[in-house]
C-alpha cells in the first residue's frame, strides 16, 4: 500500500473528495513524517502543527457541509519569505528572528481562502540570496536524494519538503532562479510565473523588479492547481496585472502536436555536465516524438545575463534592505544612540547579504549610477528583446535548468562566483519577466535529479504547463521518490 505522504496533491484531493481519507488523517500523516525525517533534512524552520490540525478539522467540517473549495484540506507549506500573520517570518535572517507580521501575503491568503491546511514555514537562503540554502542564518537543508548534497536555493526548503513528502505542495519565490533551481536539484515540478502574474504583496522584498512567487509540487498538474489559486490581480500590488487568469487545469490536456519548441544554442555550452545535456536533449527528442516541432534558435545576449543580474538585483536589494534598522522589525541591538544602534543591529546580516548591499550601494552611488545601473537596465532590454524575437518563431523554449546536478554541501560556499554560476540558465528569463517551469527529466550517475527548463512568453504559463504535462504523461521520472536514510 502506498503511504498517504507518497500521494501527489491531485491524488490527495481526489481521495478527500471521495471521502476515502479525511483532512485530519492526511495532516497527521504529514506531521508524523515531518517529525520522523525533518531533523535530518532541515526543510522546515517552523512547523505549525496545532494550527495545521485545526485547519484540517475545519476543512473536514466544511466538506461535510458541501464545501468544494479547490485546495480544501490539502496540507501545504510556505517559504519563510512570505509574511504570515501571527506566524514567525524570518526570511532566513537573524535580523528578522522573532518577527511576527500583522498581515498575510496575498498569495498565502488566497491559499487559506481556498482551504489549505497550513503546515509551516520553510528554510531558505537569507533574504533569498543564494543557490544552495547554505546562506540560511539558521540551518542547512539537505537534498532528500543525497544528504551530502545541497537542495538548491534559495527556495531549498520548499523543494526538499515536496521531494521528501513533507508537504503536498509549497510556495517559493524566484528572483533569478530560486524556484526552478531547487526544483531541478530535488526533482520536483516548479514554476516561476511571469512577473506580475502573482501578487508580491507581503513578500519580504529582494529585487522588486524580479521577485515572483510560485508553486512547487510533485507534478505539473499539482503546480497548475496551486497557480490557479495564487494568480490574478491584487489591488495591493500595482505591478500585478489585470489580465484574465486562464483555466490552467483545462489547458493541460492539449498535448504538444504542432507546438514549436526552440533550442537556444547559447544554453548548450562547454562546462555543462554531460549527463545534464544528454537528459535535456533526450527530453526534447521525446517531445518531438509526441508531435512537437524542434527549431534551433539563438538568444545572442544570454552571456550578459549574469553580470546584468548582479548589478540590478543587488541594487534593488540594497534599497529594500535599508528598512532593517532595529526600529521597525525584528530584534534591536540597543547602543544608546541612533547610529551605533543601527550599526550593531545591521551586523546581524550574514556575509552574502552584506556583500549584496555593498555591491548594490556602489552601483547606485552618484557618478557610478549611469555606468552600472543605467547600463545594466539597457542591456536587460536587449535580453528581453532576444526573447520577444524568439517567441515570434517558437511557442516554448527548452533548456537545462542548471549546468550541473546538485553540488556537495560546502563545495561553493567560499567561492561566490562559482555559486552565482548555478543560475546562468535561469537568470535570463528572470530579467525578461517571462515564465519558466522545471520538469524532472532524468538522473545522473550519482542518482541526482536533472531538470528540463521550459520557458514561455510573458503570461504564457498555460503553454509551458501543457508541454510539461505532456512530457510528464510520457515519462515516469516524476513518480520516483527518494529513499530517506531512516527508511532504507
Ligand atoms: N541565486 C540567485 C541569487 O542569489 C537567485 C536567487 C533568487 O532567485 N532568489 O540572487
Amino acid at each position: 500500500m502506498t503511504e498517504l505522504t507518497d500521494l501527489t496533491l491531485s491524488q490527495a484531493l481526489e481521495q478527500l473528495r471521495a471521502r476515502a481519507v479525511s483532512a485530519v488523517e492526511l495532516t497527521r500523516a504529514v506531521l508524523q513524517r515531518i517529525e520522523q525525517t525533518d531533523a535530518a533534512l532541515g526543510a522546515y524552520l517552523t512547523v505549525t502543527a496545532d494550527r495545521a490540525l485545526q485547519d484540517a478539522e475545519a476543512a473536514d467540517r466544511a466538506r461535510a457541509a458541501g464545501d468544494e473549495r479547490p485546495l480544501l484540506g490539502v496540507p501545504l507549506a510556505i517559504k519563510d519569505v512570505f509574511s504570515t500573520a501571527g506566524i514567525e517570518t524570518t526570511c532566513g535572517s537573524k535580523i528578522l528572528r522573532g518577527y511576527k507580521p500583522v498581515f498575510t501575503a496575498t498569495v498565502v491568503q488566497r491559499l487559506y481562502d481556498a482551504g489549505m491546511v497550513m503546515l509551516g514555514k520553510l528554510n531558505m537562503d537569507e533574504f533569498a540570496m543564494g543557490s544552495s540554502t547554505e546562506n540560511s542564518a539558521f540551518q542547512l537543508t539537505r537534498n532528500p536524494w543525497n544528504l551530502e548534497r545541497v537542495p538548491g536555493g534559495s527556495s531549498g526548503g520548499s523543494a526538499a519538503a515536496v521531494a521528501a513528502g513533507l508537504a503536498f505542495g509549497t510556495l517559493g519565490t524566484d528572483t533569478g532562479g530560486s524556484i526552478r533551481l531547487p526544483g531541478a536539484f530535488c526533482g520536483v515540478a516548479a514554476l516561476k510565473p511571469s512577473y506580475g502574474r502573482c501578487s508580491r504583496y507581503g513578500l519580504v522584498a529582494f529585487g522588486s523588479s524580479l521577485d515572483c512567487p510560485g508553486p512547487l509540487a510533485r507534478t505539473v498538474e499539482d503546480v497548475a492547481r496551486i497557480l490557479q489559486v495564487m494568480a490574478g490581480h491584487d489591488p495591493l500590488d500595482s505591478t500585478s496585472v489585470t489580465q484574465a487568469v486562464p483555466d490552467y487545469h483545462a489547458a493541460l490536456a492539449g498535448g504538444v502536436k504542432g507546438l514549436r519548441i526552440g533550442l537556444p544554442k547559447e544554453y548548450f555550452i562547454a562546462g555543462i555536465q554531460p549527463e545534464v545535456e544528454q537528459a535535456v536533449r533526450a527530453a526534447v527528442a521525446r517531445l518531438e516524438a509526441l508531435g512537437a516541432q524542434v527549431v534551433e534558435i539563438s538568444l545572442p545576449h544570454t552571456d550578459y545575463s549574469l553580470p546584468v543580474y548582479y548589478i540590478i538585483a543587488p541594487a534593488e536589494a540594497s534599497a529594500n534592505l535599508a528598512r532593517y534598522d532595529g526600529v521597525r522589525f525584528g530584534p534591536r541591538i540597543e547602543k544608546g544612540e541612533m547610529w551605533p544602534t543601527y550599526k550593531a543591529t545591521r551586523s546581524l546580516f550574514g556575509a552574502e547579504v552584506k556583500r549584496r548591499i555593498m555591491l548594490g550601494t556602489y552601483a547606485l552611488s552618484a557618478g557610478y549610477y549611469d555606468a552600472y545601473y543605467g547600463k545594466a537596465q539597457a542591456v536587460r532590454t536587449l535580453i528581453k528583446q532576444d526573447f520577444d524575437a524568439a517567441f515570434k518563431q517558437v511557442d516554448v523554449i527548452a533548456t537545462p535548468v542548471a549546468p550541473t546536478t546538485a553540488f556537495k554541501i560546502g563545495q561553493n560556499v567560499d567561492d561566490p562566483l562559482q555559486m552565482y554560476l548555478a543560475d546562468v540558465f535561469t537568470l535570463p528569463a528572470s530579467l525578461a519577466g517571462i515564465c519558466g517551469l522545471n520538469v524532472p527529466c532524468g538522473f545522473d550517475e550519482a542518482g541526482l535529479p536533472i531538470g528540463l527548463q521550459l520557458l514561455g512568453p510573458a503570461f504564457g504559463e498555460d503553454v509551458i504547463l501543457r508541454a510539461g504535462y505532456a512530457y510528464e504523461q510520457a515519462t515516469d521520472w516524476h513518480t520516483r521518490r527518494p529513499v530517506l536514510r531512516n527508511e532504507a
